[in-house]
């Protein structure tokens, strides 16, 4: 199935959807975006993805998005397409500017794209990479097209088999992943990063916590190697069990806490659509 493309408010043709070359987004990365799930027909989530991409923006200097407008354009994306399992990735830039000038006064420039996509193994293997997050920087927590950073470590990730990449932040505490936040068990006890520590406040990682429960506590990176148990969270993976950490394995991945956060998530998730 070809995207469906809705662009600075009109459902589109794919192959003909253009945005400038001059648009800020792709010149310098001045853009948010945020990706939702979609099953039947519907977006899981969807406003607190939309209160995201609100406060991404807001922390980019970006004009406050028309949430309103935004959400009609997923909704008619979806009515257009009305796929079992996909992406709806919604992209929300500074607008077009002439190269070597701020952002431009046309405004932002909006897309919601859906793609179908296909469902993520039960259990995966991460690596750790050598590059830090900046939890101090200005960029910190925001949701941001300027992904560089990750892509970078997904391929480091995807030349060792696995397929996600965990970052450390400037102090050595465990972060997040390239496009997951990261819980551990220890002792028994499940644990997850702080917002301090750098990581996108992530929409799974949130409904887990209030979900499932965990500690949210500052680690040092090779918790990862003492840990029971290792799980990624993210709008595509949901929960998912990671059974190889570098060089450790975790054998039984799913572990019995991984098992039943996963349960709690899927049961809930299933009651309702937009928690
Ligand atoms: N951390 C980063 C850097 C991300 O890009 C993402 C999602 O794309 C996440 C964490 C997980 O967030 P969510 O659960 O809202 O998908």
């Amino acid at each position: 199935m070809k995207p469906a493309i809705w662009l600075d408010g009109s459902l589109c043709d794919p192959d003909s959807a253009m945005v400038s070359v001059f648009d800020h987004g792709l010149t310098v990365g001045d853009g948010v975006f945020e990706t939702v799930k979609a099953t039947e027909g519907r977006a899981f989530a969807l406003t607190r993805h939309l209160r995201r991409l609100a406060r991404s923006a807001a922390g980019l200097g970006l004009p406050e998005p028309d949430l309103d407008e935004v959400r009609r354009g997923c909704e008619e994306v979806l009515k257009a397409h009305p796929v079992a399992f996909g992406r709806l990735r919604i992209t929300y830039t500074g607008g077009i500017s002439p190269l070597g000038s701020d952002r431009g006064t046309a405004g932002p420039t909006v897309v919601v794209a859906l793609v179908e996509a296909a469902r993520r193994p039960d259990a995966t293997a991460v690596v750790t990479v050598p590059w830090a997050r900046n939890e101090r920087g200005a960029l910190s927590g925001l949701k941001t097209t300027s992904y560089g950073e990750n892509v970078v470590a997904l391929a480091r990730a995807r030349e060792q088999g696995a397929t996600e990449a965990l970052f450390g932040n400037t102090v050595g505490a465990l972060c997040e992943g390239t496009g997951s936040n990261v819980f551990v068990v220890l002792d028994g006890q499940l644990h997850t990063p702080p917002l301090s520590s750098g990581c996108l406040a992530g929409i799974t990682r949130a409904l887990v916590l209030e979900w499932v429960g965990a500690k949210e506590t500052d680690l040092p990176l090779d918790a990862l190697y003492r840990a029971e148990e290792v799980f990624v969270t993210s709008t595509t993976r949901d929960v998912q069990a990671v059974h190889r950490v570098d060089g450790h394995t975790l054998p039984g991945a799913p572990g019995p806490v991984t098992a039943e956060a996963l349960r709690i998530f899927v049961e809930r998730a299933a009651a309702d659509i937009d928690p």
